[in-house]
């Protein structure tokens, strides 16, 4: 019964949404991210991070 609740492995509790900023391949973005309340671990999305880097790139030539 997986849906979008993420679990942390570690702690085993629901991980919730935070505002982080994270690096990721060389591109620093701001996302909102589930991130374990215990440990502090943060799940990244690879898709979501593909996606902000994207839209980084898409910034970045825009200048
Ligand atoms: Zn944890």
């Amino acid at each position: 019964m997986q849906n979008d609740k993420l679990i942390c492995c570690k702690c085993n509790v629901a991980l919730e949404p935070r505002n982080t900023d994270l690096s990721y391949m060389g591109y620093h973005f701001n996302a909102t991210l589930p991130r374990c309340p215990v440990c502090g671990l943060v799940y990244i999305d690879e898709e979501l991070a593909t996606g902000k880097i994207a839209q980084v790139e898409m910034q970045l030539e825009d200048k």
